[in-house]
């Protein structure tokens, strides 16, 4: 995935650990996304203790879905599935500025927004700043 930039840069999203992409769930979904993961969850490691874990998988995914899948892997599906929901993206040109913003979570488009202020470098990780 690229994007050309409004300045001619263009920004590339082909590998993991970018300094200059981000993600975003709007507000108004939050519940929709968080809440349903902590039911999921919840519900996981209670059908688990109760012997259900067969009815569990069926209700959660699809009748093809294996059912000898480690617990991690079950856990990535799921939430795989809420970033495809939810989750838009996000990259700062690191040449103007610009951010661009997915205005949809299964839509390659993007809008731009012109910082008015010098300060760059915004979606650096926590640990990389
Ligand atoms: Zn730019």
């Amino acid at each position: 995935m690229k994007i050309r930039c409004l300045c001619d840069n263009i920004i590339y999203d082909q590998r993991e650990d970018l300094p200059y992409k981000a993600e975003y769930i709007p507000d108004q979904d939050y519940e929709a996304d968080k809440g349903t993961t902590i039911r999921f969850l919840a519900e996981m490691i209670r059908s688990w203790a109760a012997g259900e874990w067969e009815k569990f998988l069926d209700t959660h995914f699809s009748v093809k879905y294996p059912h000898d899948l480690p617990i991690d892997s079950i856990v990535s599906d799921f939430l795989t599935r809420q970033e495809i929901l939810f989750r838009h993206n996000m990259y700062e040109c690191d040449t103007c500025g610009r951010l661009w913003l997915q205005t949809h979570p299964d839509k390659d488009e993007y809008v731009s927004y012109l910082p008015e202020t010098e300060e760059r470098g915004l979606l650096r990780g926590r640990l990389s700043r």
